[in-house]
C-alpha cells in the first residue's frame, strides 16, 4: 500500500483528517500522519472559499469525481490535485465523513496548459493570416475551417456553417469538380478554382495529406490563396503587349520612313519637306499620347498614382480643356459648346486629374462625331452632386459594347471605319472618376449620338435642385 502513487483518504466535514496513506501524507509534503492530522482540511487549499464549494457539491451529489482544486504543500508551494471521494454518515455518531482518492495532477494539468496556449496561439494565427485553411476528413466531412475560407469560397459570415467539403465548393465553377477530382492525389500545389458567386475570383489550392495515430491516411489540409489581382495583371500585360505593341509599331514605322525618305533625298522640294515633317511630327504627338495613356494606367494600377484633393472650380477646367480642343473642332467642321452653370459649389478634386478626364471625353466626342455635328459640354448642379456632361451627335456607341468600353484596351470594332486609339482613355477615366467618389454613366444609341455623364459629389451640398432641360 505504501507503494500506491494515490492518497487515500477520511475526513470529517469539519475538517479534520481521520485517516490518510503514506501517499497522501507525502503528496502533501508532510513527513507523518501526526503533523497531517495537526492540519484542518481547509487549510490546505489556495483559497479558502473552495473547501465550502466542494462541500457544497458533495452534500448535494453525494460524491465527487476527478474534483480539480488547488492545495497547498507543507512547505507553502501549491499543486493541483484531482479528488475522487463520497460522503457517508456514520450511524454511531451520526456525522459526515468523507473517503477519498487524491493525485497530484499538476504534471497533467501543465501539459493540459501548454495544449490549450497552443491551441489558442494556432487558433489566433489561423483566423488572421491572409490565407484559407481548411481541414476534412477522409469522408470529406470540414473538420477545420478559418474564416478567410469563407471569404474566399464566396459565403458571407451570417450565412450557415459549412459541414462538407461539396458544400463549401458550392459558389465555383461545375461546383468545384476540378478539386473533387484531385483529391485521389496525396499532394497537390496551386490548382487553380474559379469562383463564380457572388463575384468572379481565381483560387489556388494547395492539398497535404495528414495520417491519424496509426499512420493510416485520415484527411487533407488545404491552402487556399486568392490570386485574382495577379491572374488579371497577368491578362493585362498579355492585352497590353499585343495591344500597344501595334500602336507602337505603327508611328515608328512611319516617323522613319520619312525621316529616311528626307535623309536620302537632297534634293526634294520644300513642299514636300513640308508634308513630311508634319507627319512626323503627328506621329510622334500620336506616340507620345500613347506613352502618356500607359504611364497614366501604369501609375493608376500601382498605385503610386497621388491624388491632390483640393477645392476646385471645374469651370475654368472645362474652359482650358476647350480652348484647346476648339480650333480642332471647327478644323473638323464641328460645333462645340459650352453650357456652364454660373456659381456652382467647388468640389473636392485633383486638378490635373479632373483635366485628363475632360481632355478624354471630349476628345473622344470629336474624335467619334463626323463632319457637321456638335459637340455639347455642360455643368450643372443636381442633388447628389455636381453634374458634367459631354454629349456629341456622333456614331454612337452599340448597346452590347457599352458595359465593356471602361475597360482597358477595349475598343468598338466599326468595320470599314477604324478609327485610331489604344482603347486607355475611358478607362483612366473611370479609374478617376472612382477615385472621387464620383459615378459615369453613359446614354448613346448608334448614328445618333452618345451623352457621357459624370456625377461629383460635392461637400456639404444644400437641397437646390436646379433643371435644365
Ligand atoms: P484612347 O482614348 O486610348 O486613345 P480610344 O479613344 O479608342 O483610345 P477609349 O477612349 O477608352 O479608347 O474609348 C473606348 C471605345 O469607346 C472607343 O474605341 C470608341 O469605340 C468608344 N467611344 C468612346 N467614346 C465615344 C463616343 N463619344 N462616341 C462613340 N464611341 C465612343
Ligand atoms: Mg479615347
Amino acid at each position: 500500500q505504501a507503494n500506491i502513487p494515490v492518497g487515500i483518504y477520511r475526513s470529517s466535514v469539519d475538517g479534520r483528517f481521520l485517516s490518510a496513506n503514506p501517499a497522501m501524507i507525502r503528496i502533501l509534503g508532510f513527513d507523518n500522519e501526526k503533523e497531517m492530522f495537526a492540519v484542518k482540511a481547509a487549510d490546505l487549499y489556495i483559497k479558502p472559499s473552495q473547501r465550502q464549494e466542494f462541500i457544497d457539491k458533495i452534500s448535494r451529489d453525494g460524491s465527487v469525481s476527478a474534483y480539480e482544486l488547488q492545495l497547498i504543500r507543507k512547505d507553502g508551494s501549491s499543486f493541483w490535485a484531482a479528488v475522487t471521494a463520497k460522503s457517508f454518515t456514520n450511524p454511531q455518531d451520526n456525522q459526515i465523513y468523507f473517503d477519498g482518492l487524491l493525485e497530484d495532477i499538476t504534471v497533467q494539468k501543465e501539459a493540459q496548459e501548454q495544449l490549450r496556449q497552443s491551441k489558442e496561439r494556432l487558433d489566433i494565427i489561423l483566423q488572421n493570416i491572409g490565407n484559407g485553411v481548411m481541414v476534412i476528413d477522409q469522408d470529406q466531412n470540414i473538420i477545420l475551417m478559418n474564416r478567410r475560407t469563407r471569404e474566399l469560397l464566396g459565403f458571407s459570415s451570417d450565412q450557415p456553417d459549412l459541414r462538407t467539403l461539396k458544400a463549401a465548393l458550392e459558389n465555383c465553377r461545375d461546383q468545384g469538380l476540378i478539386l473533387l477530382n484531385s483529391l485521389e492525389q496525396d499532394y497537390f500545389r496551386n490548382l487553380p478554382l474559379t469562383i463564380e458567386k457572388p463575384y468572379p475570383r481565381i483560387l489556388y489550392i494547395t492539398a497535404t495529406p495528414f495520417t491519424d495515430i496509426d499512420g493510416r491516411s485520415a484527411g487533407k489540409i488545404f491552402i487556399l490563396a486568392d490570386v485574382t489581382r495577379e491572374k488579371e495583371i497577368e491578362q493585362m500585360k498579355t492585352d497590353f503587349v499585343s495591344s500597344v505593341s501595334h500602336e507602337l509599331r505603327t508611328p515608328i514605322t512611319s516617323i522613319m520612313g520619312f525621316a529616311k525618305t528626307i535623309m536620302l533625298n537632297s534634293n526634294i522640294s520644300r513642299e514636300d519637306l513640308t508634308e513630311f515633317i508634319n507627319i512626323i511630327f503627328n506621329e510622334s504627338e500620336r506616340l507620345a499620347n500613347l506613352i502618356e495613356d500607359v504611364l497614366s494606367i501604369s501609375r493608376i494600377e500601382s498605385g503610386r498614382v497621388s491624388y491632390k484633393f483640393k477645392s476646385v472650380d471645374i469651370v475654368k477646367i472645362i474652359e482650358n480643356v476647350y480652348q484647346i480642343y476648339k480650333m480642332q473642332a471647327e478644323e473638323k467642321g464641328l460645333k462645340i459648346t459650352l453650357e456652364l452653370t454660373a456659381g456652382l459649389p467647388q468640389v473636392m478634386a485633383d486638378q490635373d486629374s479632373i483635366h485628363q478626364v475632360l481632355v478624354n471625353l471630349i476628345g473622344n466626342a470629336i474624335k467619334f462625331t463626323e463632319s457637321g455635328g456638335s459637340v455639347k459640354i455642360r455643368l450643372f448642379q443636381q442633388q447628389g452632386g455636381i453634374i458634367l456632361e459631354v454629349e456629341d451627335t456622333g456614331m454612337g456607341i452599340p448597346l452590347k459594347d457599352q458595359d465593356k468600353i471602361f475597360e482597358k484596351f477595349y475598343r468598338v470594332h466599326r468595320p470599314g471605319k477604324e478609327i485610331q486609339g489604344t482603347g486607355l482613355g475611358l478607362s483612366i477615366v473611370k479609374q478617376i472618376i472612382d477615385a472621387h467618389r464620383g459615378h459615369i454613366t453613359l446614354i448613346s444609341k448608334e448614328n445618333q449620338g452618345t451623352t457621357f455623364r459624370i456625377i461629383l459629389p460635392c461637400p456639404g451640398q444644400e437641397e437646390t435642385k436646379k433643371n435644365i432641360d
